[in-house]
């Protein structure tokens, strides 16, 4: 098809998709070419007659824009389950005038060299790079997962192997890019061979994590998965008790998913996994 035909092929297709009137296209009209021509609305517009005024204003008019056809409700929002009832609330700490906690000054990136160095568990001696997570430092939404995986310890970057394209795309489909949110870990050190990260590791990192949040305060958390989940709500319920609700991290919404690892492993949970992140992003939007 030549480039006018295919332009004009749009050109109808965003007519239509607009609720316009059908354009006659009469091919012996045809200019020498073999691109068809718009004649004429099979429906006059009102009072604009037959003289060809019309029509020559119609030819006129660009094309609908690509922004024209795609406003209107999101993609993501079509179906997305309603915000959910209330779950768990963890409350702020209180805060202890007696104590200093060195973390408690510090600001993003200072922390991430904190935890680059950080030798507070023995998940230090394995690892090639730590993960202390990544965005900026406005986002709306905060993703914590479980402990960086072989290409994120590669790396130093969080979610970056299967698991994480899986993620990426997650985040493209409700509108907000990965660039836009930040991503992070309870452990910020891999577990050797995988392995879920021991109580105690967690006990040693978590106050990195909590700092993280405490600093971005974002709209929402996402947690996903398990570990992430009963970490951050200091719960053993299940995965699937804890879906479903709006939990609260000391005054910051927060949903339960379950991790995109799990997902490769088991498909059927991708519709659950869509459910709740579009409660995430509505929350998100709430907040706005
Ligand atoms: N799984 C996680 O929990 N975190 C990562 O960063 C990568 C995989
Ligand atoms: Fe430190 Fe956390 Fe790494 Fe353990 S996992 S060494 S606590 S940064």
């Amino acid at each position: 098809m030549s480039r006018a035909a295919e332009m004009l092929r749009r050109y109808l297709e965003q007519r239509a998709e607009l609720g316009e009137p059908p354009l006659i296209l009469d091919p012996r009209a045809a200019p020498a070419g073999d691109e068809p021509r718009p004649l004429e609305s099979s429906v006059p517009e009102a009072g604009t007659g037959r003289d060809g005024r019309a029509e020559a204003r119609r030819r006129d008019t660009p094309p609908p824009s690509e922004a024209a056809r795609s406003e209107g409700p999101p993609r993501w929002r079509k179906d997305a389950p309603p915000i959910p009832e209330r779950g768990l609330m963890i409350a702020p700490p209180s805060v202890d005038l007696f104590t200093e906690d060195p973390l408690a000054r510090m600001g993003l990136e200072e922390l991430a060299e904190c935890v680059r160095g950080c030798r507070k568990c023995e998940l230090h001696r394995d690892r090639t790079h730590a993960v202390p997570g990544e965005g900026p430092a406005d986002a709306k939404l905060v993703v914590v997962g479980e402990g960086p995986g072989k290409t994120e310890d590669e790396t130093g970057r969080p979610f970056v192997g299967r698991a994480g394209e899986l993620l990426t795309d997650i985040l493209s489909a409700i509108d907000l890019p990965r660039e836009h949110v930040f991503i992070c870990n309870v452990v910020k050190c891999r577990p050797p061979n995988n392995r879920k990260p021991l109580p105690t590791e967690i006990e040693s990192c978590v106050p990195y994590l909590h700092r993280q949040l405490a600093i971005l305060r974002p709209a929402v958390i996402l947690a996903m998965g398990g570990t992430a989940a009963e970490t951050l709500l200091n719960t053993r319920q299940s995965l699937g008790s804890l879906r479903g609700k709006v939990h609260e991290f000391r005054g910051i919404p927060l949903v339960v998913t379950y991790h995109p690892a799990a997902l490769l492993r088991n498909p059927h949970w991708k519709k659950p996994t869509w459910d709740d992140v579009r409660i995430a992003r509505q929350l998100v939007e709430r907040h706005d």
